[in-house]
């Protein structure tokens, strides 16, 4: 199992992966209370989390990025939008 980055909202180290609606995972921020996407594998959803934690994201950006991760239909899309201007 890897290890949780600090949140990307935040940058608070503690966050904890928890069950939502019974068939999926999340990773919470313990100080924000944010939420990383909701994954149905506890492996996912802290590498979805840990993704979003990448990078020097301003809160408005990782807020997109995680919505990005939560939308299996275009992300690359998604993606290519928030970066656009940042590299
Ligand atoms: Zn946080």
């Amino acid at each position: 199992m890897s290890k949780h980055k600090p949140c990307p909202f935040c940058k608070h180290e503690f966050s904890t992966i928890y069950a939502v609606e019974e068939e999926f995972w999340a990773v919470q921020c313990f100080n924000c209370h944010a939420r990383g996407p909701k994954k149905s594998t506890t492996d996912e959803a802290l590498k979805a989390w840990n993704f979003a934690a990448l990078g020097k994201l301003t809160r408005k950006d990782a807020e997109k990025l995680v919505e990005a991760l939560e939308n299996p239909l275009e992300p690359n899309e998604a993606l290519r939008k928030l970066m656009k201007g940042r590299l």
